[in-house]
């Protein structure tokens, strides 16, 4: 995905790229791209800056191994600075740290957001292929059911020791709760909300 309209003039041919990992949100490091740089990056995949010691492209990771895989790259509202998301393959700074922030980047839980649209989208735009687009069309019911399923196969699995089909049954229950939201309309932002509000009154 990659929605970009840089005016490179306005700013002598370098503009600043932020990198923000594309599942945990983490901003990852900043670097400077050209056109050249901008060129690359899409081609290859792979985030490639204009590094100015260098004075020269340069492909994060094409020493360390660590690159950064491109997933979108987007103009910011003038047109003078880039948001890169990416996925890194390994710690980003040279330091060995998670981002050149000195952060750690471990949460996966961005993902979840991604896994929503997903599911909004087969609801959208159903395929015969796919399980998702096939427990809409049965119904609310149906998508209730299976939660309710899920539900009890994760109280076996929790009886028993086996961390391996628990996390499955984890993942099942979870996925199956957000297909339901989903069937009946609602946002997980508004389970949220709900949270969010029992715990001010405590
Ligand atoms: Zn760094």
């Amino acid at each position: 995905m990659i929605d970009m309209n840089i005016d490179f003039k306005k700013m002598d041919g370098l503009v600043p790229a932020i990198v923000q990992d594309a599942i945990s949100g983490k901003v990852l490091m900043q670097g400077y791209m050209n056109e050249e740089a901008v060129a690359k990056t899409k081609e290859s995949g792979m985030v490639t800056f204009f590094s100015r010691s260098k004075n020269r492209l340069w492909t994060k990771g094409e020493t360390s191994g660590n690159f950064m895989e491109l997933v979108s790259m987007a103009s910011d509202c003038d047109d003078d600075a880039i948001l890169i998301k990416a996925n890194p393959r390994g710690p980003v700074c040279h330091t060995g740290s998670d981002t050149c922030f000195d952060e750690v980047n471990s949460s996966k839980t961005g993902f979840i957001d991604q896994l929503r649209a997903i599911i909004k989208d087969r609801k959208n735009n159903p395929t015969d292929t796919s399980y998702t687009a096939s427990l809409f069309a049965k119904g609310i019911n149906k998508v209730a059911q299976k939660v309710g399923e899920e539900a009890i196969e994760i109280v076996i699995e929790a009886k028993d020791d086996n961390k391996e089909l628990f996390m499955g049954e984890a993942a099942d229950l979870f996925y199956h709760y957000l297909v339901l939201l989903e069937a009946k309309g609602y946002e997980l932002d508004e389970v949220m909300d709900v949270l969010i509000d029992r715990h001010k009154k405590k």
